[in-house]
C-alpha cells in the first residue's frame, strides 16, 4: 500500500490512510479522503473555499479513476455541489459515461441525493469583484457582465497564484492503483472552461498493471501534452518511474507557445516507488507520503526540475 497527495490534502489525508490500512480497495478511500479537503474552507483551491469564474460562479471539476478496471467518471464546470469528486464516482459508477459537465452534471448529482447549495465564500467573492475593479474600465464595469470576457481572461489568469488541484494517488492492499483529483480549477477562469482535472489522461491516469499519475498547476499544459497517459505508457513500455516522470517534464518543455507556467507531476508505480516532481513552480512544493512502514503521514519536498 502507498498514498500520496498534494500539500493541500492534510484535511483528508489521514481518511484514505484510515480506510486503506482497513483493507478498502477501490478508489472509494480516495474520494473519502479528497471529499474532506473539498469541504475545507480554509483549503483555498477546491470546493467551499476554492476562488470563482470570472461571472463569480464556483465551477468544479473532478474525476476519479479505478486503475484495476480502468473506468473513469469526472464532472465538469459542476455547480452549487460539493463534494465533486464523490458526484465524479457516482458518474463512473451509475452511467455508461466518462464525463458529465455544466448542467448536466448538477442534474445527476441532484439525482444522486446530493444537495444544491451556496458555494461561494463571501470572502472569495469580495476579492472576485475587487479584481474585476482594478481590471475594467467604470463603463465596462458598469455595464458588467454584458461585455466581451474574452479580453480579461489575459490579464487576470491566476493573478494572484490562487490555484490548486487536490489530487490523490493511491495503492490498495489489493495492489490496486487508483487516481481522484479536485479543483476550482483557476480563479477568474472564463466560464465553462474546463482544465486538466477532470480530463482522464491529461489530469490524472491509473492501471493497476503499471503506474498511476496526477498533475496539478496549469492545466492547459497537460492536457496539450497528456501527461498523465504518456508516463503510464512510458512504465508499461518498460521505463523506470523516473524516467516516465522526467520524459513527461521534456516534453512540457518542448511548448513553447500559448500559457506556459508550473506543473506539478504526481506518480506511481505498481512496485510501491513514487515520485513528485515540481516544473517550473518557483518555491519548493510540498507533498503528503505515507506507506505502511510509517506510524504517520509524513509532509515531504518535491523533486525540482
Ligand atoms: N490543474 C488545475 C487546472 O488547470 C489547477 C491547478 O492545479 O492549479 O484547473
Amino acid at each position: 500500500m502507498i498514498l500520496i497527495a498534494n500539500s493541500e490534502a492534510w484535511p483528508g489525508f489521514q481518511t484514505t490512510v484510515d480506510r486503506l490500512r482497513a483493507g478498502e480497495r477501490g478508489p472509494d478511500p480516495l474520494v473519502a479522503g479528497i471529499s474532506c479537503v473539498e469541504r475545507e474552507v480554509t483549503v483555498r483551491s477546491v470546493g467551499y473555499g476554492g476562488w470563482p469564474n470570472m461571472l463569480g460562479e464556483m465551477e468544479f471539476d473532478a474525476g476519479v479513476m479505478d486503475g484495476t478496471t480502468r473506468q473513469v467518471g469526472a464532472v465538469g464546470a459542476l455547480r452549487d455541489v460539493v463534494p465533486a469528486s464523490a458526484v465524479a464516482l457516482q458518474v463512473m459508477r451509475r452511467l455508461p459515461h466518462v464525463l458529465l459537465t455544466g448542467d448536466g452534471a448538477r442534474r445527476f448529482a441532484l439525482e444522486c441525493g446530493f444537495a444544491a447549495e451556496p458555494t461561494l465564500l463571501e470572502d472569495s467573492r469580495r476579492v472576485w469583484w475587487e479584481r474585476l475593479e482594478k481590471e475594467l474600465p467604470p463603463a465596462d464595469l458598469a455595464a458588467f457582465p454584458d461585455i466581451p470576457l474574452a479580453p480579461l481572461s489575459r490579464a487576470i489568469t491566476d493573478p494572484e497564484r490562487v490555484r490548486d488541484t487536490t489530487v490523490f494517488l493511491g495503492q490498495d492492499s489489493g495492489g490496486g492503483l487508483h487516481a481522484a483529483t479536485s479543483t476550482s480549477g483557476w480563479a477568474w477562469k472564463y466560464p465553462g472552461r474546463l482544465g486538466d482535472s477532470p480530463i482522464a489522461g491529461a489530469g490524472f491516469y491509473a492501471d493497476s498493471r503499471f503506474g498511476a499519475a496526477a498533475c496539478t498547476h496549469t492545466g492547459e499544459m497537460t492536457v496539450r501534452c497528456g501527461t498523465a497517459r504518456s508516463i503510464v505508457l512510458a512504465l508499461q513500455l518498460g521505463r523506470t518511474l523516473r524516467e516516465a516522470v522526467d520524459l513527461a517534464v521534456a516534453d512540457l518543455a518542448t511548448l513553447d507557445l500559448g500559457f506556459l507556467a508550473g506543473v506539478v507531476i504526481h506518480a506511481l508505480d505498481a512496485q510501491g516507488n513514487h515520485e513528485v516532481v515540481s516544473f517550473r513552480c518557483g518555491p519548493a512544493i510540498r507533498y503528503w507520503y505515507w506507506d505502511p512502514s510509517l506510524t504517520a503521514p509524513e509532509e515531504r519536498v518535491a523533486r525540482t526540475v
